[in-house]
């Protein structure tokens, strides 16, 4: 791919400091860097490396890349040392304080970025701004520099579709309880129904971030020129372009941003997974059949209450396929259900072993893609579904929160790639630096119930191959968005004309 403009066009690139969010936002500025464009990262030193790292492996794109590290206020803002991501909280009463800091952090990319006019050949004043979706004074910065701006939420277009159908008609403030469902028909002729408390934190009646927080992050939607999504048009039913309709916006799906450093070695594919661990578990997945392997993971923090990990933990364990289990927070689990896991599953790769739990960082992509995967046991996340389809693997659905419920009626009703572990109320979103291992509460969802959506999923007749079929298909239909003349590929590059 080749710079077809002059002059260069100059994204800054400003992620929101949680961790799934970083992965795919990087990876749009190295797509747009492959396009032709100089692209400024902007982080805190504590993700630098985090963000380097995931630069590096993209190849192409990471030449026209710089990454700019500017020091986060935390401790102005009431917060421990070091506390510079979302992932970094350690209890619910510091958001409030996290909001304080990335304000203040704002003020101070603002001062960096009135000083860049004295750029470079290589890095000329910015021309466009994409922002992470509580960067709420991005907007201001933009503005300054004369420059557009561009939002990226990390959710699908059918999520953010169904939440502006929520934002403008409001049809969750007419129920009479958290659990009684109503019609959400953002996208028909499909009908779907929710309850409440399935909807993003922002349609709670209370939540832990302050109403007039709420109000800043919906003025910055409305401000927007326009939005970018990692996804593909293809995959979405026309929820991009009834997305741009309701909104009025600009709506640029650029993905499925994994694949653009899908030609590098497991290793470098995540940063953040222990090279040992990824090694491991290649070489186990290595030893297994094609399509036999369950792989079960809940996105970058989605940690159960310990009783609930253990229904799941019986139900992967009498499975006939081998597993490959990711657990989160396991070092603050209860003794007797690290006792358990220890005894039940196996963490050191044997190749003969049925289930391998993994308890750090996973090199997901890269296990998606191994052809001895053949399901995915999913939160929902949309990182993960997007990497589920790009690799063609079928989803067996496990929302948490989030946007998650929503992205689990596309996985299972629009798409028919996965179908659903019948779970309907959110797990309460447990902190890293919880020291009960996530809590007392009872399990949701009974080892069963799990057992019998995972039977399907991997053997499900019929059914069970309609959804692998269709999961292929798409897969394919990904890789071709982002190659020349693709969808995703033209939205890039009509991205790169709003920088021009
Ligand atoms: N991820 C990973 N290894 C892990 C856990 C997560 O590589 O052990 C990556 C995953 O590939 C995805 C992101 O983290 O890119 C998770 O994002 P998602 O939107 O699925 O979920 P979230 O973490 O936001 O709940």
């Amino acid at each position: 791919m080749e710079a077809t403009l002059c002059p260069k066009p100059h994204f800054v690139v400003i992620p929101w400091p949680a961790t799934s969010h970083m992965i795919p936002i990087v990876d749009i500025g190295c797509l747009l860097a492959a396009h032709g464009a100089a692209v400024t990262i902007i982080t805190t030193p504590s993700s630098s490396q985090l963000v380097q790292s995931r630069v590096d492996r993209a190849g192409q794109g990471s030449a026209g890349v710089t990454v700019t590290a500017i020091p986060f206020p935390g401790a102005e803002a009431g917060l421990p040392d070091g506390c510079e991501r979302t992932d970094h909280i350690p209890s619910p009463d510091l958001v409030p304080n996290f909001f304080v800091a990335t304000a203040r952090f704002g003020e101070a990319v603002a001062r960096h970025c009135r000083r860049l006019p004295t750029a470079t050949a290589a890095h000329p004043r910015p021309s466009c701004v994409v922002a992470g979706m509580c960067h709420t004074w991005a907007h201001g910065v933009a503005r300054e520099l004369g420059a557009p701006c561009f939002i990226f939420h990390g959710f699908c277009a059918f999520a953010l579709l169904c939440c502006e159908y929520l934002n403008t008609h409001r049809p969750h403030e007419a129920v009479g309880s958290p659990d009684e469902l109503f019609d959400l028909p953002a996208l028909p002729p499909f009908e779907f129904r929710f309850a409440r408390r399935q909807l993003p934190i922002h349609f709670q009646p209370s939540s832990s971030i302050p109403e007039d927080r709420h109000r800043e992050l919906r003025e910055f939607e409305l401000a927007v020129d326009g939005i970018v999504v990692n996804s593909f048009e293809e995959l979405e039913h026309g929820s991009v372009s009834r997305l741009a309709a309701a909104t009025g916006k600009a709506v640029l799906s650029v993905g499925p941003v994994s694949l653009c450093g899908a030609a590098a070695p497991p290793s470098l594919l995540d940063s953040r997974a222990n090279s040992d661990d990824a090694r491991l578990c290649m070489a186990w997945l290595d030893a297994k059949r094609a399509d036999s392997v369950l792989y079960v993971s809940f996105g970058s923090a989605g940690r159960m209450p310990p009783a609930q990990l253990i229904q799941l933990g019986l139900a992967l364990v009498s499975c006939p396929w081998p597993v490959l289990w990711v657990i989160k927070g396991a070092d603050t689990l209860p003794d007797d259900v690290n006792e358990w896991l220890q005894r039940n599953t196996d963490g050191s790769g044997l190749p003969e072993s049925q289930c391998l739990a993994l308890r750090g960082w996973a090199p997901q992509v890269a296990i998606l893609e191994h052809p001895a995967v053949g399901g995915f046991l999913t939160h929902c996340g949309w990182g993960s579904t997007l990497e589920s389809v790009a690799a063609g693997v079928p989803m067996a659905t496990w929302p948490f929160s989030a946007e998650q419920f929503l992205n689990e009626k596309l996985i299972v009703h629009v798409l028919g790639i996965g179908l659903s572990v019948g779970v309907t109320k959110p797990t309460e979103s447990v902190l890293t630096g919880a020291k009960d291992g996530g809590g007392k509460a009872d399990a949701d969802v009974g080892m069963e119930q799990v057992k019998q959506a995972l039977d399907m999923l991997m053997d499900g007749g019929a059914d069970g191959e309609a959804r692998k079929t269709k999961a292929k298909e798409l897969k394919a239909k990904s890789k071709t968005a982002l190659e020349h003349g693709g969808s995703s590929y033209m939205n890039l590059e009509k991205l790169i004309q709003f920088g021009a």
